[in-house]
């Protein structure tokens, strides 16, 4: 599974660029997730394109609003889902950083979506907290906020520590694989029922860097930001995890 996140990037003129490009570069693979979060009032610009008629291509949104209603500039669950949204994004740590978003909110902003889309949620530790050893214990209590709610399958983790989200540093690709293993095994921990989630990784993810990442274990995709606003090089990255390397 391989999602983009153009957060507060694009055009009208870029997403016909982009269409062209991804199409030029990427291979067919009709088994795949991929998901494409543009910035919501571009959701119908995409469902527009060329890109529309490919089955495996998801339009995704970058985020919810916890109600509808008497709440300016927001976007609802009842809005995503009217336009048939495959996923939302939530909690990504630029909402949690600039808009101040704390559990209890994202909390109320899954319970909306729960089971009616894909849930991705986004969990990661401060440049800080990694430095103070605190990484597992900030990811259980980001992690806390879906303590008792049934999934289905419906729910994906994305590992995004934030210290390399846009900076070019990453963990190591066997530190990566030893946090999705923890997540896989605090989600567990919630519920003897719970599906074990897909947990994706992101931050810095690139077509030099991606296989490394992809060659982990625990490692079922990524959740790629600057890198995705590149069709070309978007398409690269789908075509490395699905085994082709065309670069
Ligand atoms: C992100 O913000 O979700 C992200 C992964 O960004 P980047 O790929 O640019 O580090």
């Amino acid at each position: 599974m391989i999602v983009a996140n153009w957060k507060c990037n694009g055009s009208k003129a870029m997403i016909n660029e982009w269409t062209n490009n991804f199409l030029t570069n990427y291979v067919e693979m009709k088994k795949a997730f991929i998901g494409i979060a543009p910035p919501s009032i571009y959701i119908d610009s995409i469902l527009d394109t060329k890109l529309s008629k490919l089955k495996e291509i998801n339009i995704g949104s970058q985020d919810i609003d916890i109600s509808s209603g008497a709440r300016t500039g927001a976007i609802s669950s009842e809005m995503i889902l009217d336009f048939d949204c495959k996923f939302s994004i939530i909690g990504h740590s630029e909402r949690r950083q600039f808009f101040n978003e704390k559990n209890d909110e994202i909390k109320q902003k899954i319970l909306k979506i729960a089971n009616k889309t894909l849930t991705i949620l986004c969990v990661g530790e401060t440049e800080e907290e990694n430095k103070n050893d605190q990484t597992k214990d900030v990811l259980k209590r980001q992690l806390g906020v879906i303590k008792d709610i049934e999934f289905n399958d419906s729910l994906v983790v994305a590992y995004e520590p934030v210290w390399a989200i846009g900076t070019g540093t990453t963990p190591t690709p066997d530190k990566i694989n030893e946090i999705h293993k923890f997540i896989k095994d605090v989600v567990q921990s919630f519920s003897d029922n719970s599906a074990i989630p897909m947990v994706l990784y992101g931050g810095s993810v690139n077509q030099d860097n991606a296989e490394n990442f992809f060659k982990e274990e625990s490692v079922d995709g990524a959740l790629i930001g600057g890198a995705s606003l590149d069709g070309r090089q978007f398409a690269n990255i789908i075509n490395i995890f699905n085994g082709i390397n065309l670069k």
